[in-house]
């Protein structure tokens, strides 16, 4: 069978991938092995929304079964913020440096006992005969002052994730699918292929 993942970032189609390794009759697609196709805006105002519509139009413009997933951090001090805006935080979209900074600015007055927060991934798998599923996975943790480490992307180098004392930033990539939200959302997913 030939699975679709709606992304064209080659570590999340690795990811899956390696999570996937049993399932052997799986062929794992990215968006640039398939004919281009018009991408919506991530519109929704929570993660299942985003995931449920890519996974949708990838269905629907090739005709795969297709996986999709929508993520970002979300901070207890800003009542689950930046939330489904991460990537955009300081209005300009894929500016990592810039969104870390505007939030670590937000908390800078927050006590520790209240810096708490999760990494939050929402993944949908939709079939061609119009079954869905969405799942959900959350890695907790805690939102430290300045940043550490210079592995990973995005608020990795200030999130300490519950049990660890180091950054997602200062951990190997295998050290972080095992604990993140996307690794635990893609295992959920895995089990519905
Ligand atoms: P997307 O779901 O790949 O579009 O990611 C949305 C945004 O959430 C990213 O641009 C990051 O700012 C943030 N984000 C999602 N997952 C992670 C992660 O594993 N580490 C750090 N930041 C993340």
């Amino acid at each position: 069978m030939k699975l679709l993942l709606a992304t064209r970032n080659r570590k999340k189609l690795a990811e899956l991938e390696r999570i996937l390794a049993e399932h052997t009759d799986v062929e794992l697609l990215g968006l640039d092995d398939v004919p281009e196709y018009p991408e919506a805006p991530e519109t929704a105002l929570t993660f299942e929304g985003n995931a449920v519509a890519k996974a949708r139009d990838g269905v629907r413009y090739t005709g795969l079964p297709c996986v999709a997933d929508d993520s970002g951090i979300a901070v207890d001090a800003l009542n689950g913020m930046p939330g489904v805006f991460s990537a955009r935080w300081s209005g300009r979209h894929g500016d990592d440096q810039a969104n870390v900074d505007l939030m670590l600015a937000q908390i800078g007055d927050v006590g520790d006992e209240h810096r708490g927060g999760a990494f939050v991934c929402a993944a949908a798998l939709v079939f061609p005969d119009g079954t869905e599923h969405v799942v959900r996975g959350e890695a907790r943790g805690r939102i430290i002052r300045e940043p550490k480490g210079s592995n990973g992307f995005g608020y990795d180098p200030v999130f300490v994730p519950d049990g660890f004392d180091v950054t997602t930033a200062q951990m190997s990539a295998e050290q972080k699918d095992a604990i993140s939200h996307r690794g635990k959302a893609f295992r959920l997913l895995a089990k519905l292929v």
